[in-house]
């Protein structure tokens, strides 16, 4: 991500002239005692991007207080259904060449798994940003001010550009969602002594034994993965997060993943399978989250687990959990085509993760694992998003053979 840090610098230097990425700055003041917020919202689409009319969800928990788009020809806020829920929907209609900017002013209470007494965690799976419809991890290059009482601290995926007690400015480029502020009166930090470096951000308690084990096992994945899956394109440092919010575990774009279970130890099969996914959607992020495509997430970073599983040396682990996906995928529709909001959505882990993750390890099988490793380092370094261009890198690589199996398979 750093050539996008480079990118988002030139985006913010010439603004006036013209930009390749919608443009967000965010202004979002946080009373971490009673777990509220406001936050001020500002998108510029891209110079190329002539939408007529705009449209931005919003989590209808939240108040809109203002909206604001000088240019608009008219604007409305209405109700509308979206992946399954209830959000409300702004839309905004500009005219013509003018510039297409909104802006937002909401507050509200943070979700229920987002804060404990210690810490407040504004992220990626927070729903606390407005979005446009279906293009949540859309690129954007923004700038993050957050306002919190002066005996609190704040930290991002990347260091702040800027800060003086009470205020933190951030920058970067990421997803239109995964702008993150992590809001702490304390923040205990490690550091692994390897290349590439893993950091450790902690809040709540001092890292202890398990957290030591863990940053030592996340170097020795990281390490693993730029050796295999990622040797076209390597991971240059990883930041985890584990902000004991018990809310599950993502990765975020800007080379960060937050674990946030509040015991958490990879001594564990389980929990080390966890940490390895999070870990290899550091390559794993382009297939689109709502169609098939999201097997390109989710079943290959369930498999680079697995890989990496296997690579540790418990083969055991690795046929017991390939077995289980395998069972668990059985009897379902195909992956080819898949449309997960037909379906209640244990099919959609059953599919898109396990028998994507099954089909995965028969690819393997039947290619051989080097050139098996060269199709998956290749679809990493493109930042492949979608089936068919997949498929294109099975038949260069392994020929048009293999490429007419793996389509029967995603079909069967
Ligand atoms: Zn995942």
């Amino acid at each position: 991500m750093r050539y996008l840090w480079l990118l988002a610098g030139l985006i913010f230097g010439s603004a006036g002239t013209g930009w390749a990425v919608p443009i967000v700055q965010i202004r979002l003041r946080v009373a971490p005692a009673t777990h509220s917020f406001t936050c001020h919202y500002r998108l510029t689409l891209s110079a190329s991007d002539t939408t007529s009319v705009l449209t931005l969800y919003l989590n209808r928990a939240f108040a809109l207080q203002r909206i604001s788009s000088p240019r608009a020809s008219w604007q409305r806020v209405i109700t509308s259904r979206y992946a399954g829920d209830t959000v409300r929907c702004v839309q905004v209609r500009y005219p013509g060449h003018s510039r297409r900017q909104v802006e937002l002013t909401y507050s509200g209470s943070m979700a229920e798994g987002e804060f404990t007494d210690q810490v407040a965690v504004f992220s990626g799976h927070s729903n606390w940003l407005p979005f446009r419809p279906y293009a949540e991890y859309e690129l954007v290059a923004y700038k993050l001010t957050v306002q919190v009482p002066p005996s609190y601290q704040v930290r991002s995926t990347t260091p702040a550009t800027r800060q003086r007690p009470g205020q933190w400015v951030f920058r970067g480029t990421t997803s239109h969602i995964e702008p993150t502020a992590v809001v702490a009166q304390r923040f205990y930090q490690a550091v692994s002594a390897t290349t590439p470096p893993v950091a450790l951000v902690k809040t709540g308690a001092p890292p202890a034994r398990p957290d030591t084990v863990l940053l030592r096992r996340a170097a020795a994945i990281l390490a693993f993965y730029n050796q295999t899956i990622g040797r076209l394109d390597p991971a240059r440092h990883l930041t985890i997060f584990l902000p004991g919010t018990n809310s599950g575990a993502y990765s975020l774009l800007d080379d960060a993943t937050v674990i946030t279970y509040s015991t958490f130890d990879v001594a564990d099969r389980g929990d080390l399978l966890i940490l390895a996914h999070e870990i290899s959607h550091k390559w794993w992020a382009y297939g689109s989250f709502h169609t098939e495509h999201g097997w390109l997430s989710e079943a290959f970073a369930t498999y680079s687990s697995l890989l990496y599983l296997q690579a540790s040396g418990d083969e055991t682990g690795y046929q017991a959990e390939l077995a289980r996906l395998a069972a668990s995928a059985a009897g379902t529709p195909p992956l080819w085509g898949f449309d997960r909001y037909q379906y209640p959505f244990p099919m959609y882990r059953r599919v898109i993760y396990n028998k994507g993750t099954t089909i995965l390890a028969a690819l393997r099988q039947r290619v051989g694992p080097e050139r098996f490793l060269t199709i998956l380092a290749r679809t990493a370094a493109q930042k492949t998003s979608t089936t068919p261009d997949f498929l294109t890198i099975v038949e260069q690589v392994a020929g048009s053979e293999a490429k007419a199996w793996l389509l029967a398979e995603l079909q069967r």
